[in-house]
């Protein structure tokens, strides 16, 4: 749980809003959390705060004040006070849950079809009972068919749809594929629906004419892949035991000539370097990689192993090192390095991170159960692809003319779960991956400390990168397309 600061400055019925504070390097800066503004903080602006923390009835001095009350900090300026902050948010909070809930977006847009509950590799850490899912075997015709008209049909007024193809190895099934894409195709056209695919593949398979195929369809590509050949042949193993760096490299170079901005996904596990996963994910060509840690399988009954991968300590170094790297390649006019450094994905979301605040808070961490389910080799509908084979989490099934209760699916963690009330990240994290919560934390609305850890380690070295970064800096950037100049000052 990551909390924030709040309280009341009594005397001038001032009210200090909830707020982070964080310093780096000497650099001190406060989040408003409700805004999600950062500012650096000058030596009296600290001085008050500090002071403030030990007195609640300490006075700031008028620009002090001023500075705080520009931030939204500071609210009840002028004899105007808020009763009751906590409770205004939490209500209106629950309002814009419900208000999300009515609407389209809430609908079901996106499934992600488990093609093959199979997998021609073993991975060491593979949270779906090596791609079986508790079952097994490859997805009908049938069923894909019912899956693309149950979509259809309870998708709102959702004019754009999505199928992800997961599995297990989805390409064991590339003949379904082929066919479920063309049918989702002429059927949606028939629905004033169209369609965009996406694919999560090891690359074994993605032979040339699997890649012309996905090319013709314009897929979104997953490649997962552990970047070093130590690591991907320990930890990515054909499922007979043979090593795969070898085998796979070559593949994923092909796919990557078809697919540039295909994201590279390297489980982080063990004993891995993030540092040199990261590397080795860029030589090969990677333009977008994505570095997760591994979790436990809930289906076999093997909890989030917490020795999975706990070096949260270098994993927040190797970010500190990227965003410093970054913003002296930004100081020296760099502007191929500067590009270089924005391709670790974490490090990429600096794009989105301003001094403005966010117009949009986020209620939900993701899709899972609301517009985003997922669908087994049999039909039945689950939240999402990790919940696949949980019968305590079975939704319905796509054979069905309900749309299914949600349940749970249907809560925010950011009104729920009182870890995420009190953090100064809800309104940018949305409470985290449900399934890891209940994997690590046991419980849907209970964060896993260590993503919330992580989490804010990575917010404070973005935040402070960005803080460092002046008007100018921000201009070189646009001029040398680094950053894509945001249509609207707001959005930066
Ligand atoms: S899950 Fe997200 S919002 Fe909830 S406590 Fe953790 S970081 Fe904060
Ligand atoms: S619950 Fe977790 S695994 Fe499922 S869609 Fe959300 S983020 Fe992904």
């Amino acid at each position: 749980m990551l909390q924030c600061a709040a309280g009341t400055v009594e005397k001038s019925k001032l009210q200090l809003m909830p707020y982070h504070r964080f310093e780096v390097e000497g650099r001190i800066y406060a989040v408003n959390a409700d805004r999600f503004c950062c500012k650096r903080l000058d030596d009296r602006t600290v001085a008050f705060l500090s002071a403030w923390e030990g007195d609640p009835r300490v006075q700031p001095e008028d620009d002090v004040r001023s500075a705080l009350v520009k931030m939204g900090l500071l609210v009840g300026d002028q004899g105007k006070t808020c009763p009751d902050p906590a409770a205004a948010r939490l209500e209106r909070d629950s309002r814009a849950v419900a208000g999300w809930l009515s609407t389209d977006a809430a609908r079901t847009s996106s499934l992600c079809l488990m093609v093959a509950q199979e997998c021609n590799m073993a991975c060491v850490y593979c949270y779906g009972d090596a791609g079986r899912y508790g079952g097994g075997g490859l997805m009908t015709v049938e069923t894909s068919c019912r899956s693309v008209d149950w979509l259809i049909r309870h998708s709102g007024g959702n004019r754009k749809l999505n199928l992800s193809f997961f599995g297990g190895e989805p390409l064991l099934n590339l003949p379904l594929i082929r066919w479920t894409v063309e049918y989702a195709k002429q059927t949606g056209e028939q629905n004033g629906k169209t369609f965009t695919f996406s694919i999560t593949t090891n690359a074994s398979l993605a032979d040339e004419a699997a890649i012309d195929f996905l090319r013709a369809n314009q897929f979104e590509v997953v490649i997962s892949f552990d970047g070093t050949p130590a690591a991907q042949d320990k930890q990515r193993p054909f499922k007979d035991g043979r090593p795969s760096y070898a085998e796979v490299a070559p593949r994923i170079k092909q796919l990557l000539s078809a697919f540039p901005l295909a994201c590279g996904r390297a489980t982080l596990y063990g004993g891995t370097e993030p540092g040199e996963v990261l590397a080795a994910m860029k030589e090969i060509g990677f333009q977008s990689c994505h570095l997760v840690p591994a979790s436990g399988c809930l289906l076999t009954g093997v909890p989030e192993e917490k020795a999975l991968f706990r070096r949260d300590r270098e994993r927040a170094a190797d970010l500190r090192r990227e965003a410093a790297a970054f913003v002296a390649a930004v100081k020296r006019h760099d502007p191929a390095e500067a590009a270089y450094r924005l391709k670790d994905r974490d490090l990429s979301r600096l794009t989105s991170i301003g001094s403005v605040p966010f117009i949009v808070r986020r209620l939900f961490f993701c899709g899972v159960g609301r517009n985003y389910l997922a669908v087994d080799v049999d039909g039945s509908l689950y939240p999402c692809h990790r919940f696949v084979g949980m019968k305590e989490y079975l939704l319905g099934s796509v054979s069905g003319e309900e749309d299914p209760p949600r349940g749970l699916f249907h809560e925010s963690p950011v009104t729920k779960s009182e870890e995420c009330r009190q953090c100064w990240l809800k309104y940018v994290c949305g409470g985290g991956c449900t399934y890891t919560n209940i994997a690590s934390a046991s419980g849907p609305f209970r964060p896993d400390p260590t993503y919330c850890r992580q989490f804010g380690q990575m917010m404070e070295t973005l935040l402070d990168a960005a803080g460092q970064l002046t008007a100018e800096d921000r201009e070189f950037l646009y001029q040398n397309n680094v950053v894509a100049r945001p249509p609207c000052p707001l959005d930066f």
